[in-house]
């Protein structure tokens, strides 16, 4: 039989590994516990709502690479955003916008945000100045899912340097028209079916040895010359490998509400001095996105906040609300140094996610270039890429 590649999970960093192995002719087989791929970045019909919605709004930036690589190598749509973001200051109803020729910080400030800062926090780092709340803040919010008092001002230093260096096409935003799984998930999946990958659902591991994958009552022999890819979170790693990483997470919340009346929004407007932190509109959806969310969250406070902003009534529309307890990993200076890499005691059993070592916050890119690595470990082949 021709060796095999078995992932386990078909979220991002699943799939990323699953269609890199898959494209260079190996076989895979790509198992999940639930009923649908996508994990944390997926959407479903809401039935209270009669309307395909996304857990949460998910923007890329022209720094993520190897997602818009992927994408590209899928047919997948990712459509540009307008090239500055609107902010709203709730407080006083200032508007400005932010671009990569329209930053609305001095280059003191850059300059102080890109210095090495070791363990310091965000807070510690940019606290004082002066476009900590207009800029900073929602940053650090919207970069690192974590509040500026433990971010780690030394990730949020790199992704500026990423985006500075990138330039303006680093800076550009992409979204998903039409939903995470229509424009990213279903063509990776298309892609994966086409090229012969065997997808299995509903197939929750429950222990892993060097020989056998278990399924619960389901067991699938690992053969000479197969190799694994766990591509899952930590806690599941720490049940299934006795691992102990155990590392802190943040809640990500959204909501979204059913629009009473027709609104335009060209892209996502930032929101300051407000519960809610950022306000998206999708057909006749209204979303709004909180980081590092404090629970719980009242519907009916949120609309408050948004409905004068959209000209809407102020009466509570059919709405959900999406609580995502373990979105990201908490990006402070203790848990990044906890951050694994990609091998472990197993021989041919790799790790992915967004949770391991890397240069980027949790994030889309993060998962995808772990998933790509270990597809290259697994493998053995360094030439492995979605272009
Ligand atoms: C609300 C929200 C908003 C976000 N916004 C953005 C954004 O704007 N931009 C951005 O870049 N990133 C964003 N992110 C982060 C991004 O979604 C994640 O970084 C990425 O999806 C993680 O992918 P992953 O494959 O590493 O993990 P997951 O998506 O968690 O994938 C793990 C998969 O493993 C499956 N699984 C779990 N246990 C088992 C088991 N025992 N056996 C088999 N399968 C199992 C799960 O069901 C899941 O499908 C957001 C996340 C959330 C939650």
């Amino acid at each position: 039989m021709k060796p095999r590649l078995h992932v386990i999970g078909a979220g991002l960093a699943g799939l990323a590994a699953a269609w890199a192995a898959c494209r260079a002719g190996t076989q895979v087989v790509l198992y999940e516990s639930t009923g649908q791929a996508g994990g944390r970045c997926r959407s479903f019909t809401d039935p209270l709502l009669n309307r395909m919605i996304d857990n949460g709004s998910h923007l890329v930036l022209g720094i993520n690479t190897s997602v818009l690589k992927l994408g590209q190598s899928v047919g997948a749509t990712l459509s540009p955003l307008p090239p500055a973001l609107d902010f709203l200051d709730m407080a006083d109803g200032r508007r400005w916008r932010v671009g990569p020729f329209n930053l609305p910080v001095g280059w003191g400030e850059i300059l102080a945000a890109l210095m090495p800062h070791g363990d310091k926090s965000v807070a510690q780092t940019l606290g004082q100045t002066k476009g900590f709340r207009h800029f900073w803040n929602p940053l650090c919010l919207a970069v690192l899912n974590t509040r500026a008092e433990q971010a780690s001002a030394t990730v949020m230093a790199r992704v500026l340097r990423a985006l500075l260096k990138a330039g303006p096409a680093g800076f550009q935003g992409y979204a998903f028209p039409k939903g995470l799984s229509a424009d990213l998930v279903e063509p990776i999946l298309n892609q994966l079916r086409r090229n012969g990958a065997l997808i299995r659902f509903h197939h929750r591991l429950t222990a892993i040895s060097q020989h056998r994958l278990t399924f619960g009552q389901c067991i699938e022999n690992i053969e000479d010359g197969d190799k694994v890819v766990l591509a899952l979170p930590p806690w599941i790693i720490d049940s299934v490998l006795a691992s102990g990483y155990c590392l802190p997470t943040e809640t990500i919340a959204n909501l979204h509400f059913l629009l009473p009346l027709p609104v335009s929004l060209p892209g996502p407007l930032g929101l300051v001095g407000a519960r809610s932190h950022w306000l998206f509109v999708r057909g006749d959806i209204a979303s709004v996105t909180i980081s590092a969310a404090a629970l719980p969250i009242d519907a009916a406070e949120i609309w408050g906040e948004i409905a004068p902003v959209l000209a809407c009534p102020s009466a509570l529309p059919p709405h959900r609300v999406i609580v995502e307890k373990r979105a990201t990993l908490r990006h402070d200076a203790q848990s990044l140094t906890r951050r694994p890499g990609p091998t472990t005691p197993l021989p041919g059993v790799f790790l992915a996610g967004d949770w391991l070592a890397s240069p980027w916050p949790c994030t889309l890119e993060s998962a995808v270039s772990s998933g790509l690595t270990a597809a290259r470990l697994a493998l053995g082949r360094d030439d492995l890429r979605f272009s």
